[in-house]
Order: C-alpha cells, then structure tokens, then sequence
C-alpha cells in the first residue's frame, strides 16, 4: 500500500506546520483551513478509517482525545473548539489516514453542513 499524504507528513518526508507530538501521535495545521485554528490530529498508526479501528486501538483513539484537549490547552482554545471525524467519502473524508480536525475561533452551526 502506497503512502497517504500524512503518513509522509509522520515520517518528515514532506514538511508541515506541526503543532504538537508524541510517540503515538502528531498534530499539525490544516493547508486550507476552515477556521482561524484548524490543526489535523493523526495517529501513526496507519488506520485508513475510523472504522478501521479494532478492539486493540482502544488506548489509542483514547490518547487521541486527551491529545486533542492538549493541543488544545496550548493552542488556548480549550475554551471553545469542535472536533470533527469524517469517515468515508460521504462523509467528506479525503485522506485515507484517521485524523481528528480541531476547529476553533469562529462560531460553528449545529447542525454542522
Ligand atoms: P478530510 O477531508 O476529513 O479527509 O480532511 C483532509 C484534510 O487534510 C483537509 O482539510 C485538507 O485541507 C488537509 N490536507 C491535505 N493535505 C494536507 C497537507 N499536505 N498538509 C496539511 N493539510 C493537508
């Protein structure tokens, strides 16, 4: 399986505008963002799809969520933000790595478009 466009960002092949990592996961800022704040949080591990998680991600879609809340603490938006997963190609999903989208800075609409 040929590399997604993040799996080459995790690996420092291609640069981006990283924001936060550790040894399981790395942030960094959106190329076309939607808000004033929007940084794209993914694992390394190289899940293609929320759904593609098994039993055994457990631990580490839950260090994605207290990741987020960090990133979030030092980016000080912790006070209002929206993650948002798209999974699938109807969904809205385009790159096929899991990765939480961190909004902030504007008002959202719920129901989201
Ligand atoms: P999604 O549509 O949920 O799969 O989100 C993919 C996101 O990745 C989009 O918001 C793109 O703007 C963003 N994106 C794609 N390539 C890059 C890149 N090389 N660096 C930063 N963001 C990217």
């Amino acid at each position: 399986m040929t590399d997604s466009i993040f799996a080459k960002i995790i690996k420092k092949q291609i640069p981006a505008d990283i924001v936060y990592e550790d040894d399981l996961c790395l942030a960094f800022r959106d190329m076309n963002p939607q808000a004033p704040v929007h940084v794209l949080l993914v694992p390394k591990k190289p899940l293609d799809m929320l759904t593609s998680a098994q039993e055994e991600d457990q631990a580490l879609l839950g260090h994605l969520l207290l990741a987020a809340g960090t990133i979030a603490r030092q980016l000080k938006i912790d006070g209002a933000f929206r993650l948002v997963i798209n999974n699938g190609e109807e969904s809205g999903q385009s790159v096929f790595h899991v990765h939480l989208h961190i909004l902030a800075g504007r008002p959202f609409r719920w129901p989201p478009g």
